[in-house]
């Protein structure tokens, strides 16, 4: 029995895996007692190991033959293949003919890798992540209002204590469901406030008395949250001396906000003033700086997931900062991010502008030290590449980018505008896909490297709250499969990287310590050995005396000054707004049982069997009116594309709105429709909102 973490969300709940008596059954998993989820699991933990004994499990290299067949091959084959098309991309396009896209599952140990095999062996400056679509629009507002992004700059248990939550755009109660049990102590307040176009089983939390749920037209929350502040202002609410000792940026924020006055809000959001008259009322009164015992603003994907996501999570922080919450005990603002490692993937160097530390690539003192750690010049470190979307679009593009590895992600359901990216995948010269299953994208690729999962490896992920935890190997791999260390040490080699990678994810560590140190995220006093002690290990934790910092900010934000800095923002049209020949918003996101683009959660039976396809949730009204009844065939369409699934009809979503979840493959690739538009500031594509025609599909 070894102890480690789930496969899948950011809180990492903590669970035991047993391996079963025979090699081929699936080996038990329980809960164990930890705070992100005090002995809970939901369906999708309870189950994980059943990925571990997949069906499909890939045990042996892919290669694309001529006739165009993915045939077994061996390691080496596989490997010959990869050296020899990039020596020859290289020849005749030149390094940045190559590029790489991670994922916010890897390790920190993996992601710290995958940096520094594009930086140092490939050459390109061309990586970037899954991250970028989960929650880097947040990112960017943490840095921005606060020189630091730390998802919750604050152990997720602190929120037991609060009096009110506002939470904006998040639906935790299927996502991360275990997290539900640190709102019951502001539920039994009466200070919940979930701010969702739909009515998920979150929003239905604040039922009789527990709190309220504010229903915007998708794509407005930015204009709800000025609504709030200007209420909180005219109020006279704002915690002043706060603002004068913390903050700065108030006074040009306060004028902006003076012309969202609560009826011209109402009419741009569809949110009734008496609704933001009683969430206004409700944060004040919770604030401190009204004798409340606290409150907190957090946000979602929802609120993220736009093309002015980081102006929406900056319009959240500036409310949280006029209300006086951030780097308070007992309140604050935060981001729950959604990956397994979605913070600890962002810290590490597998982003476009990053390298170890949480630095910026073009950082001269930072090339340096980063340099230094891996024995090069700093003038071999490329300078920074470009976004997920940028990136994307220089796919197969004649002079652009002729090679991708991809490493934990399926892109082609999970990214916008699905169908043109499956299209630039199938035209490269080279892709090559490292996944234990076939994903959709694997099925694309030239070259499929079967590899470790999460209970076969050791390692370190970074949870929801900046916890650092350890992964533990608790079975054996199956024979044929490597772990993604071995193979991106094995590639360095064969393409004359200047230095070797370390293969043993201690070593991987340990350098990685070094390489933060001093960094934002500092990882320097955080080892296997203190982990594995049970300490607990938040970063910054700069020593191996530190104890590390459960709860940032509290003495200072990280801009030099110490203070934190509020930023004017406007609402903006959504990218692709209604129009006669697409009259409803489509909005995406998950169910209960499947996890981002379900490559793993499609291979678990009870999962499958308790949420077996995609759907189109549409109200019965309007549904009505288009003819549909439940269970038909819908098509959506949208300038991108069309898709097709089930008709779900339910008063949960608006009657302007349907709603489908992103988990599904082929024609019901809600991603085949969504728009990729992205935010200027932190390339966040718009999942979260476009506009489509919905009718009935038959056939
Ligand atoms: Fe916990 Fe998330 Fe795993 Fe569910 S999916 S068990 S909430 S870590």
């Amino acid at each position: 029995m070894s102890a480690t973490h789930c496969p899948y969300c950011s809180l990492q709940c903590a669970m035991s895996v047993t391996p079963a008596a025979t090699s081929d059954a699936v080996p038990q998993v329980s809960p164990l007692d930890f705070p992100t989820n005090r002995g809970g699991l939901c369906q999708k933990g309870w189950t994980s190991a059943s990925v571990l004994r997949a069906s499909d499990r890939l045990t042996t290299p892919l290669v694309r033959s001529a006739a165009g067949e993915l045939v077994p091959s061996t390691w080496d084959a596989a490997l010959d293949v990869i050296e020899t098309r990039i020596r020859r991309i290289w020849a005749e396009r030149g390094r940045e003919a190559v590029a790489v896209f991670g994922g916010g599952g890897l390790t920190n140990e993996k992601a710290y890798t995958l940096g520094k095999f594009t930086r140092l062996a490939l050459g390109t400056p061309y990586i970037d992540y899954n991250g970028r679509f989960c929650m880097s629009s947040a990112a960017a507002a943490g840095n921005l209002a606060f020189g630091l992004d730390r998802g919750l700059p604050f152990p997720l248990a602190d929120l037991g204590g609060a009096q009110a939550i506002l939470l904006v755009g998040s639906n935790l109660s299927e996502t991360m469901p275990p997290a539900v049990q640190h709102l019951e102590g502001v539920r039994s307040r009466g200070g919940l406030v979930v701010v969702d176009p739909r009515r998920t089983p979150t929003a239905a939390l604040t039922d009789d008395g527990a709190g309220i749920h504010v229903q915007p037209l998708p794509g407005t929350d930015l204009t709800v949250l000025l609504g709030l502040l200007h209420l909180v202002l005219a109020r006279g609410a704002v915690d002043h001396a706060y603002l004068v000792d913390r903050v700065a940026g108030f006074e040009e924020v306060a004028r902006s906000v003076s012309l969202w006055w609560p009826e011209r809000v109402e009419r741009e959001t569809g949110v009734p003033v008496a609704t933001l008259r009683a969430v206004a009322s409700t944060l004040i009164a919770a604030s401190p700086a009204h004798g409340g015992s606290g409150a907190y603003v957090l946000t979602g994907r929802g609120a993220e997931q736009h093309a002015h996501g980081t102006d929406t999570v900056t319009a959240a922080i500036n409310l949280a900062l006029a209300l006086g919450l951030p780097g308070r005990r007992g309140s604050g603002y935060g981001c729950l991010t959604g990956q397994g490692n979605g913070q600890g993937g962002r810290e590490h160097g597998q982003k476009a502008d990053q390298l170890p530390g949480y630095r910026s690539i073009a950082d001269p003192a930072a090339r340096a030290h980063v340099a230094s750690v891996w024995g090069v010049d700093p003038d071999v470190i490329p300078g920074p590449g470009v976004p997920a979307m940028q990136l994307f679009a220089r796919l197969a593009e004649p002079d652009g980018v002729r090679a991708l590895f991809v490493h934990g992600s399926n892109v082609v359901v999970s990214a916008p505008d699905s169908a043109d990216l499956a299209t630039r995948l199938a035209a490269l010269d080279l892709l090559v896909v490292c996944d234990f299953v076939p994903s959709e994208t694997a099925l694309l690729a030239d070259v499929v490297l079967p590899v470790t999962q999460w209970a076969e490896e050791e390692g370190t992920m970074t949870s929801v709250e900046g916890r650092v935890l350890r992964r533990r190997a608790a079975v054996a791999a199956p024979a044929g499969v490597r772990s993604e260390l071995d193979v991106w040490s094995e590639l360095a080699r064969r393409l004359d990287c200047p230095v070797p990678l370390a293969t043993d994810p201690r070593a991987v560590m340990d350098e990685l310590r070094r390489a933060s140190a001093g960094g934002v995220a500092d990882y320097a006093g955080i080892s296997y050995d203190r982990l594995d002690a049970g300490e607990a290990l938040y970063w910054p934790c700069p020593s191996d005396e530190h104890p590390g910092t459960p709860r940032v900010f509290l003495d200072r934000f990280a801009h030099d000054d110490g203070k934190a800095v509020m930023r004017v923002v406007s609402p903006a049209p959504v990218a692709d707004d209604l129009r006669r020949d697409a009259p409803l918003f489509l909005i995406t996101g998950r169910v209960l049982q499947h996890y981002q683009s379900g490559a793993q959660t499609r291979r678990v039976p009870d999962l499958v069997r308790a949420a077996p396809r995609g759907f189109v949730q549409i109200h019965p009204q309007t549904a009505a009116r288009l003819g549909i009844e439940e269970g038909n065939p819908v098509r959506v369409t949208s300038a991108r594309g069309s898709c097709t699934a089930p008709a779900r009809l339910s008063g949960e979503v608006r009657l302007d709105t349907v709603f489908m979840p992103f988990h599904h493959p082929g024609a019901e690739t809600a991603n085949l429709v969504t728009n990729p538009a992205t935010d200027p500031i932190s390339g966040m594509p718009e999942f979260k909102v476009c506009a489509v025609s919905v009718s009935s599909h038959e056939g």
